[in-house]
């Protein structure tokens, strides 16, 4: 069992809103970070790595690593999913809540979780969202943050 969370703020400037895997046109501007900051991605692959003992994106994906210098969120679960495998796990399922006032991730839900999914090689991936009621950074629309749970067991030794 592991656990991720992320958190980016809101651009100041124009730039395409990249979340659970899907952009999101005429949502408002996109997140700030050195990658699409995809938080739904992101906390998804810290809760793989955190699973597998395998550390977190910082150390994985460090930001001094040109490699992944604007790596879109899909393409960091991707080789997230590699890396589990080749430590000798299956992944069970995972599930991710995205915590913000938009985007409104409910009419797209279905879409995003097969996205995720694709990226994990058809693993079972539930997305949930909730909003803060106004508290907090996400609550003020100052940023996206979101949580991820993921359950991995070892592959079966023959
Ligand atoms: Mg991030």
């Amino acid at each position: 069992m592991g656990v991720g969370t992320d958190v980016h703020p809101f651009a100041s400037h124009d730039r395409p809103l990249w979340v659970a895997g899907l952009e999101w046109p005429g949502e408002g501007p996109g997140l700030a970070g050195h990658s699409d900051g995809d938080v739904a991605a992101h906390a998804i692959c810290d809760a793989l790595l955190s699973a597998c003992s395998l550390g977190d994106l910082g150390k994985v994906f460090g930001t001094s690593d040109p490699r992944w210098s604007g790596a879109s969120g899909v393409t960091l679960l991707r080789e997230t999913a590699r890396l589990v495998d080749e430590a000798g796990w299956l992944i069970g399922n995972v599930a991710v809540q995205v915590i913000g006032n938009r985007p409104k991730i409910g009419k797209r839900r279905d879409e995003a979780a097969k996205t995720l999914s694709e990226a994990l090689s058809g693993a079972p991936v539930s997305v949930s969202a909730t909003t803060t009621d106004g508290l907090g950074l996400t609550g003020r629309g100052e940023g996206l943050a979101a949580l991820a749970n993921a359950l991995v067991y070892p592959k079966p030794v023959n």
